[in-house]
């Protein structure tokens, strides 16, 4: 095309060029301060040291520190930034930053701009408000953020101003992980450890394992003038209280639909944002519920995966407000809708660009993947209550189990091939195949699996979808640190223990294949009860699954246990990723979560009840009871109004007794002392209220005039933008 006519073009379309975002390409990352930024601004010898620390997670001596810092400290403030922070991840599931600024008085009236290695490295945030699970007594407040070099430091630039942040583990004075991060980081290296054990039998020139993840991340957004009428959205995150909109999904029509102005706007503005700061946001689309939506980005080492993806639920937040509507990141915000989760894809991957997941072309390769694959399966097979620990949350529990979410039994599917695969190896050499593909041990030739056979199943929690696994069951507003940490950690306990297996058969004399083969078929027969291919919302899967002796734990309590067996806590701590104490203030940490999250539940039931829905119901009351008396006067029969009356004096009785009897479930709750039986309280005796008064509650929404409801309902927050 002549230069002049693309001109002409470009002209015509002025408006929306000019209106039109400028290319990614030209400023992505430019937030970051990634390793092309640091080549750029570092000396060579420092670079160097810090892509050591990096990858051999070497200490950075002093002067180098000091040289980062530096740097750092001149690209922030050439970027317009104040301030820094050590940015980290405490146990609350969401992340802290306590900014302080650069400036540093000379003295003699002035100020000047400092940044040391010391500043950049280490910071003693007060850590006595935040939940340590009585790993710190309060009187010892000193909690240290120790930079993490892994995760790149960033710029976040809001309204409000631009904050340098560095990404950090929180730890207390006694060396105990405080945080999500730590954890996650110590997962990392056994896995990587474990990994490079069995590749070690296998020619690879790979140094270094890593988990990989993809999280896409599912959400929903009304208008925020919605939001802010919402008391229930506002402090809980969900909707105590909503009569079912006439409309909801059943029509399918919102699933990948062409998604509204106002919402692309927004979607456009957060990628923008998200593409400064390095997050490689890739698709975006309508999900199935009404007014929800979807978003993923290309994966990325977990690490930096997990704090992207805490990036990218904060900017939602942020980047919504800017537009006038509410980002909702929780599992369930409507009831009778489908609700949000993280599906994580996670995958092994090599520091030489190797999938581990991924089947080969070559009988070596395939053995390779196998060892990997069923290791994966015992895995989850051994550890499914912690599994289902790692993904507990009083939201997720309005998911899990319910109709469109996968369920609380963790189970994997793996597709017709691979379950064919492993149903040959396990029937062993003497099985005589009609499929000349199959040779003997059923291992050497796996045909390439296909994404579309492998995905198929989406009811299932835990997937097998080609070369990764998607763990579906992960909630909406979970960090995903703790999951992947999980997971991290049971396949890293698992592949030591195949590795001994096979060591073990090697020693009585067999070849390495031999050896292997024969743990592969021993464990796939123990594990294999894990595997299922149907339907996973069905409820004949329940029964099947409790016949096989599968954990189904529907409620966080609970699940929760997972985290105190005894089987988890050797683990962890064998692992070196969490000490039995570290495991054990966790599973008191999220107990007491629980129990918060329940209690301010609780009381905001009552008073939404009883400030809100009563009042507005005794009101219309009032008017009946006028019409009625003028009608009986006026010699007029009305039987349907006074019925209408009866029915709803009757509700408004129920909400109260249903409001009082709740409060004083909620106190007696709410007295307990132990953790422990203090969640299990708030979830068997005062939770049940929750439903019961709703019923009333959503019932008298669907008799009282709809100019008086006192709040949005749910077929203007779910169709109205
Ligand atoms: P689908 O939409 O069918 O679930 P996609 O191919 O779109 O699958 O991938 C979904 C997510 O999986 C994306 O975030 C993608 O980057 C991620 N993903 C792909 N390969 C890997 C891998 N090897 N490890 C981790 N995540 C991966
Ligand atoms: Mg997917």
């Amino acid at each position: 095309m002549p230069h002049g006519v693309l001109a002409e073009m470009t002209a015509k379309s002025a408006k929306t060029a000019a209106s039109a975002a400028p290319k990614v390409s030209d400023y992505y990352g430019c937030n970051v301060f990634g390793m092309e930024t640091m080549k750029l601004l570092l000396p060579k010898e420092t670079y160097r040291k810090v892509q050591d620390a990096i990858e051999k997670g070497e200490r950075l001596d002093q002067d180098s520190a000091n040289a980062v810092a530096s740097a750092m400290k001149t690209w922030a403030i050439q970027k317009g930034a104040t301030h820094y922070c050590h940015w980290f991840q405490p146990l609350t599931g969401a992340t802290a930053e306590k900014h302080d600024s650069f400036i540093d008085p000379t003295g003699t009236g002035g100020v000047i701009e400092t940044f040391t290695g010391q500043m950049l490295v280490q910071a003693e945030p007060d850590a006595s408000s935040f939940p340590s699970g009585g790993l710190r007594a309060t009187f010892e407040a000193r909690g240290y953020t120790a930079w993490d070099p892994t995760s790149p430091a960033f710029i976040l630039e809001t309204a409000g101003g631009s904050t340098l942040c560095i990404p950090t583990c929180f730890i207390s004075y006694t060396g105990h992980a405080l945080d999500t991060k730590t954890p996650l980081l110590r997962s990392i290296e056994a896995l990587n450890k474990a990994a490079l054990g069995i590749l070690s039998y296998f020619k690879s020139d790979a140094a270094k394992v890593f988990s990989t993840l993809g999280a896409e991340q599912e959400y929903f957004l009304i208008d925020r003038e919605y939001y802010k009428a919402r008391p229930d959205l506002l402090l809980c995150g969900r909707t105590l209280f909503g009569a079912a909109s006439p409309k909801g999904q059943q029509l399918e029509d919102h699933y990948f639909g062409t998604i509204k102005d106002r919402v692309l706007a927004f979607m456009t503005d957060l990628e923008s944002e998200l593409y400064k700061l390095g997050v490689p946001l890739k698709t975006r689309h309508n999900e199935v519920a009404p007014h929800q939506y979807e978003c993923a980005p290309v994966f990325e080492e977990a690490n930096v995966a997990v704090d992207h993806n805490q990036l990218v639920m904060d900017a939602m937040r942020r980047v919504a407000e800017r537009h006038g509507l509410a980002a909702l990141i929780y599992e369930k915000p409507f009831a009778g809708v489908n609700g949000s989760g993280k599906h994580n894809n996670w995958s092994l991957g090599t520091d030489t660009g190797k999938n581990l997941l991924s089947p080969g072309a070559t009988p070596q390769e395939n053995l390779q993947f196998l060892i990997f694959l069923v290791s994966i399966i015992k895995a989850v097979r051994d550890h499914s209550l912690l599994l289902r620990a790692s993904i507990a949350s009083s939201g997720n529990d309005h998911r899990l189990g319910a109709n469109e979410a996968p369920p609380a039994i963790m189970s994997v599917f793996l597709g017709e091939q691979l379950t064919k695969v492993l149903s040959d190896l396990e029937k062993g050499a003497t099985t005589k195949s009609t499929d000349p593909m199959w040779i003997p041990f059923g291992i050497d030739k796996i045909p390439p699996v296909l994404k579309d056979n492998t995905d198929r199943n989406r009811t299932s929690p835990f997937a097998f979808t080609g070369n990764k696994f998607e763990f579906r069951a992960v909630g909406a507003a979970f960090n995903n640190a703790i999951p992947i940490t999980t997971l991290n950690t049971i396949v890293a306990g698992q592949l030591v223990e195949t590795k001994a297996l096979i060591d073990a058969a090697m020693k009585g004399g067999k070849s390495f294949k031999e050896a292997a083969t024969e743990v592969l078929r021993r464990l796939y027969k123990e594990s294999k009860g894990a595997c299922f291919e149907g339907n996973n919302y069905s409820e004949e899967w329940v029964k099947e699954a409790k016949k096989r002796g599968l954990p189904n734990e529907k409620t966080t309590p609970a699940a929760l246990k997972g985290f105190d067996r005894k089987q988890s806590v050797e683990l962890f701590d064998k692992l070196g990723v969490l000490t039995a104490e570290e495991s054990h203030s966790r599973y008191h940490i999220l107990l007491e979560k629980y129990a918060k999250d329940i209690d301010i539940e609780a009381k905001l039931v009552s008073e939404m009840a009883t400030t809100l829905y009563v009042p507005a119901a005794v009101e219309y009351q009032g008017e009946l009871a006028k019409v009625l008396e003028a009608q009986k006067a006026a010699g007029i029969k009305s039987p349907a109004q006074a019925s209408l009356l009866r029915e709803i004096a009757a509700k408004v009785e129920a909400v109260l007794e249903g409001a009082a009897e709740l409060e004083a479930a909620r106190a007696k709750a709410d007295a307990l002392g132990d953790v422990e039986d203090k969640a299990e309280a708030y979830c068997g005796s005062v939770k049940p209220y929750f439903e019961k008064i709703r019923a009333q509650v959503d019932a008298l929404e669907l008799l009282l005039p709809a100019a008086s409801w006192p709040v949005p309902k749910y077929r203007e927050m779910l169709f109205l933008m």
